[in-house]
């Protein structure tokens, strides 16, 4: 423990932000990291408590109170260790995590929780500069080949394991360029891809093969979900070539909304107008991209794909942005009493409702489902909605509240409701009650699905999830791969 008294004497303080007008000008990040005396007095708040909460509220288990404690040290080069143990990609993390674990923290029991997520980005941004991450190949190999299936973060976890101890990764990668959602749908402001191409260079000096715009198994005709792939390969000809299989094709199939005029023209799923952004950010082309500007846009759903719809619309130079959200508004604060040390359900306020908020744009409702699509000549030009309660557990229309909204912009963003399923089918996976790859995460034989040598990971097993539950069940599921092939397996769970 670094300062006994510290969680007394110093306030918590957040990363500051570069101005609205300022970061509203491009898409680049726009948070500043801590200081490096900042990081230490952050640190210090640290109690290093017996039972460490953070512990356990964090899904990949990061060490916290070491790593705090060797920051409060000025010890960087041993708390780059302790977190790359078990975590492969803080700086995507440290960027884009809810961070559970500050939800978990004691300190946040009755008062403002440990800055863990802003000490885990100063880090990891402090041991590339340092140039303290480098590759570390395997010093011995073993012959065995595995396939990944899906270059995301559960794949890059996977494989980035999976090479280290030895064996020969081939990660596959239905796209132009690696990352998943990490590179098309979270927006360059949320995290700038060059964070996912260090990576590559590093996976490869570490002996991953990684073949990009290669589809596995067959892609429906009329899918609105990314696929630039150049080239195919089924499933009976890894399952021929490779000792295992590992699927991280995460959950792609986006909700849909098949309300009367779902038809119209400038109505489209969220993750058809991000991705466009990330790729001309990237220097591509896009011809025809789907654009905000000038427009009134309504974003329909509430959580982070939403929000990173209002935070890329307010860049484009849209004329109002309104987010509609299904379920009630949350408490601005939660009662910690009930909550803690659990995740809570309160108003959850983004950088980009924040900017839009800033430019007059924004309005946000709650309780509001839409009814129907209204256009002419084909074209969208607004919806109807009524408010909604829950009643008896059922969510029934309030009378008297139907709407008309302006609209010539709207993107769906209410979640995704299982992967693609013709990836799976190729394998002959079973799949569970939602659609996704069925698998256990048991210590032993973990992360298998019905197929023999065939596991399955991420977003692609557990549902739509976040990126640090994907980077745990990357890590998990090739501790699997790894004693299926050799017996046993030195690999962290
Ligand atoms: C817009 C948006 C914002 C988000 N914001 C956050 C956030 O701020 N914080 C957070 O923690 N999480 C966020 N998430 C969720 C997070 O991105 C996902 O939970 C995470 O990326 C899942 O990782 P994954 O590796 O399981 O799958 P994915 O990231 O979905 O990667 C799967 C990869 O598999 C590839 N693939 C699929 N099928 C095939 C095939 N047949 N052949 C070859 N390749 C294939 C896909 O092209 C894709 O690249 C966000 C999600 C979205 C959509
Ligand atoms: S719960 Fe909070 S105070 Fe306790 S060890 Fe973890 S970060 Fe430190």
């Amino acid at each position: 423990m670094g300062k006994i008294t510290g969680f007394m004497e110093f306030e918590r303080i957040e990363e500051g932000y570069k101005p609205v007008t300022e970061r509203l000008k491009n898409y680049g990040e726009f948070v500043i990291g801590l200081t490096e005396e900042q990081s230490k007095t952050q640190a210090a708040r640290c109690m290093d408590c017996g039972t460490p909460f953070c512990n356990s509220g964090c899904p990949v288990n990061n060490i916290i109170p070491d790593f705090n404690n060797l920051v409060f040290e000025g010890d960087w080069k041993n708390a780059i260790e302790v977190l790359h143990s078990t975590n492969n990609f803080p700086e995507f993390t440290g960027r884009i995590c809810p961070a559970p674990c500050e939800a978990a923290c004691v300190v946040n029991f009755n008062g403002d929780a440990v800055g863990i997520k802003s000490i885990e980005h100063a880090i990891i941004d402090r041991a590339w500069s340092e140039g303290w991450v480098t590759p570390r190949p395997a010093k011995v190999k073993t012959g065995k080949k595995v396939a990944v299936i899906g270059a995301g973060p559960a794949g890059l976890a996977a494989a980035q394991q999976l090479a280290r101890v030895g064996h020969d990764v081939t990660l596959f990668e239905k796209n132009d360029r690696v990352g998943g959602l990490l590179r098309y749908g979270i927006p360059d402001f949320k995290m700038e891809k060059s964070h996912i191409d260090r990576r590559v260079q590093q996976l490869e000096a570490e002996g991953v093969t990684i073949r990009t715009s290669v589809l596995v198994g067959s892609w429906p005709k009329d899918s609105k979900v990314t696929n630039w792939a150049k080239e195919t390969i089924s499933a009976e000809q890894l399952q021929k070539d490779f000792d295992a299989v590992l699927l991280t094709g995460g959950s792609e199939q986006s909700r849909d909304l098949p309300v009367p005029g779902r038809d119209l023209q400038g109505i489209h799923f969220a993750m058809e107008f991000l991705p466009q952004q990330n790729k001309v950010n990237a220097g591509d082309k896009v011809k025809d991209q789907l654009r905000a500007d000038g427009k009134n846009v309504i974003v329909i759903g509430g959580g982070d794909t939403g929000s990173d719809c209002v935070g890329t619309s307010t860049r484009h130079g849209a004329v109002s942005v309104t987010q509609f959200e299904v379920m009630p508004e949350p408490p601005e604060k939660e009662n910690k009493l009930m909550v803690w040390p659990y995740w809570p359900m309160k108003l959850r306020t983004s950088s980009s409702h924040d900017e839009s908020a800033e430019k007059g744009l924004l309005q946000r409702e709650f309780a509001i489902s839409t009814k129907e699509f209204i256009g002419e000549k084909g074209k969208v030009t607004g919806l109807k909605t009524v408010h909604v309660e829950f009643k008896d557990g059922k969510m029934v229309e309030v009378p008297g509240t139907e709407k008309e909204y302006k609209a010539d912009l709207v993107l769906l963003a209410m979640g995704f409701t299982n992967p693609v399923s013709t990836v799976l089918d190729a394998f002959g996976i079973e799949k569970d009650a939602r659609g996704n790859a069925k698998a256990s995460t048991e210590f032993t034989g973990g992360y298998a699905t019905n197929v023999n040598k065939v596991f399955a990971a991420g977003d692609m097993r557990r549902g739509q999830s976040l990126v640090v539950w994907a980077i745990r069940e990357g890590r998990q599921a090739a501790r699997s791969v790894d004693e299926f092939l050799m017996g046993t397996s030195d690999l962290p769970r």
